[in-house]
């Protein structure tokens, strides 16, 4: 693309585009990035330049760009049929992914109902879980949710992942949801971990801490269950780890607890595995890392590989059953959405699971992450790196906090110094691509990153950040 169709570009963008996530004064201060290819673990912008893929184009991408097997797998479905509904007919590669995906996931999970983005696949959960205990006869009208979790942006998923920066405005729309106090609180003190006078990640070496950690939050919950006996339809999680709250990995056993609890007071556990799912931390689903066999699972960004828009909740047949009746009974999930099961996206979908299997990717996952938790060692250096509080893993989920230089505990700076981004676009001018949660430098590669690449990744943050403050 020459200078002049880019500078037409951009001011048409400027002119007509609202961006997601995005501050739009700011945007239209600068020159967009405006990608035109990619390749492999690298995206192309209009002017030839080459970026580094950090963020696996948020959390999705998998087996990397332009992927033969995949490309191959949408073009023969694109020569049959682009889109056709799935109200009232079906059609092969939903269906087949369907099986695929149920003989897949943890436990008795054997239904999948289609949407196409996360928070479709959350909000469809949300009402699976109520409805299956109206149609049991009961009215359950809460759910809980933990301290810090996200969602989705719509309605729903804002209400159960509600985050005052964010929904604020909105608060008139949300529901009430019960929140549950996230293994990130350090009960005794009544402080985050980061507060405590130790960054997270050096305190959750201590075993003992660890420990009291994790148990003071699942007697919390436990607790609270008990207070809400006979109302809550469904305790929901992400599973491992809380994503967009900022990489925050919980301690071993947590998720465990949350299980067992949600069997004791006979409630629905519902895990949102639309960040976690499909190998980024390191098992094909974070639930499998403790056994864990939800009822309710939600599966989204990394199911096509990162191709195209498609999402999916799986729940057992027991909860699909509560929907099924005589027609005058009215038991039917009236709940849709235009493009459902998209026959290209399931195409792509398909084509992904073929590669998890041929390329024995979660192996090399965890090959790869231990590399990375290794070049990432040398953060722990405060006379070197400063800036850093935290660096928090699993898989190829990283988090590194920046806080105040001297004040490793604290929980960062204030917001408009920006420290995230300043990182991110010195690394965008070094051809990486990654994208900050707040404070919180957010390394997310394609699973399928090269060695050289994912090394170049670490080079390129790690110097960053020790730019800091110079
Ligand atoms: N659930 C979790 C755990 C997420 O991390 C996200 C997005 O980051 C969503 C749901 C929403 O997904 P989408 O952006 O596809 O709606």
């Amino acid at each position: 693309m020459d200078e002049t169709q880019r500078q037409q570009l951009a001011q048409l963008d400027h002119a007509h585009v609202w961006h997601p996530f995005t501050p739009m004064r700011q945007w239209r201060e600068k020159e967009p990035l405006i990608i035109e290819a990619a390749e492999g673990d690298w995206l192309i912008d209009a002017a030839g330049n080459r970026y580094l893929d950090g963020v696996s184009s948020l959390w999705c991408n998998v087996h990397g760009h332009r992927v033969p097997h995949i490309d191959r797998a949408v073009k023969q479905q694109l020569d049959k049929v682009a889109h056709t509904t799935m109200l009232g007919m079906t059609h092969e590669p939903a269906t087949r992914l369907a099986a695929r995906l149920c003989a897949l996931a943890p436990g008795e999970l054997n239904k999948v109902f289609y949407t196409d983005a996360g928070a479709t696949a959350t909000e469809v959960a949300f009402k699976m879980a109520v409805g299956y205990w109206y149609h049991r006869g009961q009215r359950r009208d809460t759910l809980v949710a933990l301290e810090g979790a996200y969602h989705g942006d719509t309605v729903g998923s804002m209400s159960v992942g509600y985050s005052a920066t964010f929904h604020e405005p909105f608060d008139p729309l949300v529901f009430r949801v019960e929140r549950a106090g996230s293994p990130d609180v350090f009960h005794e003190c009544g402080l985050r971990i980061a507060e405590c006078g130790v960054a997270r990640r050096w305190a959750l070496e201590d075993e003992a801490h660890v420990q009291h950690v994790r148990d003071a939050a699942i007697e919390s919950l436990d607790a609270w269950l008990t207070e809400l006996d006979g109302r809550v339809a469904a305790v929901v999680v992400e599973p491992i780890v809380q994503g967009a709250a900022g990489i925050i990995v919980q301690p071993d056993g947590y998720l465990r607890g949350v299980a067992d609890l949600c069997r004791k007071h006979d409630t629905l556990l519902i895990a949102d595995e639309v960040a976690t799912g499909f190998g980024r931390t390191g098992a094909m689903f974070a639930c499998e890392l403790e056994s864990v066999e939800p009822d309710i699972m939600c599966l989204g960004k990394g199911i096509t590989g990162g191709y195209l828009p498609l999402a999916a909740t799986l729940c057992t047949d027991e909860i699909e059953q509560a929907f099924c009746g005589e027609l005058d009974e009215h038991r039917t999930l009236y709940h849709g959405h235009t493009y459902t099961g998209n026959p290209l996206a399931a195409a792509a979908a398909n084509a992904s699971l073929d590669l998890f299997e041929q390329n024995d990717l979660l192996s090399v996952v965890n090959e790869k992450a231990a590399a990375v938790a290794e070049r990432l060692n040398v953060l722990r250096d405060a006379g070197r790196y400063p800036y850093v509080g935290d660096v928090r893993q699993k898989g190829l989920m990283v988090g590194i906090e920046l806080v105040p230089p001297g004040e490793r505990g604290a929980t960062g700076f204030d917001p408009s110094r920006r420290l995230g981004y300043e990182v991110a676009d010195g690394c965008r001018a070094s051809g990486i691509i990654v994208r900050p949660l707040g404070n919180v430098v957010v390394l997310m590669p394609p699973l399928a990153i090269g060695q050289a690449n994912l090394h170049r990744l670490c080079d390129v943050v790690i110097g960053r950040i020790e730019q800091l403050g110079k």
